[in-house]
């Protein structure tokens, strides 16, 4: 018989959590707002009342820790991120945090004898208010001072955050390597994926990397009445037929990956001027390095003869880049083994969005599972069933036991 958390004990806390920041049926808390520095309180509350030790590190990452016997054991991650995108759900990050703090009291309450650490973390600014995966990059090490001098969410907001939440160096919460066993998180699918599949868990065997680019069509400003079609060179011409190729391109020769055009501007940007410049703010997904590089390629290639066919200058921008991060096999086994200890119908799948996972993955075997979720995410209405989320939570607790052990 597995062990299995407390749900009555946990909904307790899902709901308290969820009425912090409450906004409709949904929270707002962006990372190191004050709504979310409220729910950093409370859970720092409920991680002392639960009588675990509290951490707070350089970054603001925020911890429960059960410690092992012995003060020389490495440590088993287990989280995810209580802030929010803004106006966002009650379930992207908070479900993970509470179900690792809830697997910590569980094991607790069963007085486990521990050959690692166990610590439930709640890592900063998943969402990239102000740096994507702050928390968990600062934590691995991998977050740069140049990250810091310009950060996505601008420098006034960063230095205000960190000011409210007394964050000064989170540089320095970089653990010692070799200091981690592993990290294990429980999310939300955020996808139709589990339900189309009719399964209660998605074991997630790689997380997509991510290339993005500014691109550029070049052509020549004209009269949009006097100059006659074939004489035009049309950078907004340009522009559609790539985005009509690229997607061509995608869907038939990589399947597995997915391509998104966010934005398109022309310029000058008048009804009777033809476009002199049109650019497009382009973004690719996979979960395979090579299959990345070979899309990188073709799209770049279908860029090219896009513009030689029209006439037009091409400028392609490489706007930075996110590495796949395969799940290790030992974190996929042990959530697998979990799932089927429960009687839970478990799939392997692929996240097309990025996790405080993919920052670990780097570091320490790491992996991580969804549970079935509807109403997308990143909105108010993103909902999973309870008995989900406690089957969620059941996995994550089998999963760390399984690892402890190994
Ligand atoms: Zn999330």
């Amino acid at each position: 018989m597995p062990l299995r958390i407390n749900p009555a004990r946990l909904r307790a806390d899902f709901d308290a959590l969820a009425r912090i920041g409450a906004a409709g049926v949904g929270v707002h808390r962006p990372a190191l707002s004050a709504n979310h520095l409220a729910a950093r309180a409370w859970l720092r509350e409920r991680i002392l009342a639960a009588g675990l030790e509290f951490r707070q590190d350089a970054a603001g990452n925020h911890s429960g820790i059960l410690r092992a016997a012995s003060p020389a054991a490495r440590t088993l991650l287990l989280g995810s991120h209580t802030d929010s995108v803004p106006h966002g759900g009650r379930f992207d990050g908070a479900l993970g945090v509470l179900a690792a703090l809830e697997a910590l009291r569980t094991v607790q309450d069963a007085s486990l004898e521990l050959p690692v650490h166990l610590e439930a973390i709640d890592f900063t600014d998943e969402e990239g208010a102000l740096v994507g995966l702050l928390g968990s990059r600062a934590l691995t090490g991998a977050l740069t001072p140049g990250e810091l001098a310009q950060p996505r969410g601008g420098l006034a907001a960063l230095r205000d955050g960190f000011a409210r939440a007394g964050i000064t160096d989170p540089l320095g919460a970089a653990r010692p390597p070799g200091s981690l066993a592993g990290f294990l998180e429980l999310h939300i699918e955020q996808g139709p994926r589990l339900i189309e599949a009719g399964a209660d868990i998605g074991i997630v065997s790689a997380i997509v990397g991510i290339g993005s680019f500014r691109l550029a069509f070049g052509g020549r400003a004209d009269h949009a009445g006097t100059t006659p079609m074939h004489a035009r060179r049309d950078a907004g011409r340009g522009a559609a037929e790539f985005m009509v190729r690229a997607r061509g391109l995608v869907t038939r020769d990589f399947p597995g990956c997915v391509i998104n055009f966010g934005r398109a501007a022309f310029e000058p940007g008048a009804y009777n001027i033809v476009p002199e410049r049109a650019e497009l703010a382009l973004e690719f997904r996979s979960p395979v390095q090579a299959e990345l590089d070979a899309l990188e390629a073709a799209l770049l290639g279908e860029a090219r003869r896009v513009a030689a066919a029209c006439h037009l200058e091409l400028e392609a921008v490489k706007q930075g880049c996110v590495a796949p991060a395969p799940c290790a096999p030992e974190a996929r086994a042990a959530f697998a083994a979990a799932a089927d200890d429960l009687g839970l119908r478990h799939i392997p799948l692929v996240s097309g969005a990025g996790h405080d996972t993919q920052a670990l993955a780097a570091v320490c075997p790491a992996g991580m599972i969804f549970i079935p979720s509807t109403g997308g995410s990143h909105n108010p209405g993103e909902f999973a069933e309870w008995e989900a989320c406690v089957n969620g939570a059941n996995v994550l607790l089998g999963a760390a036991i399984g690892w402890l052990d190994r």
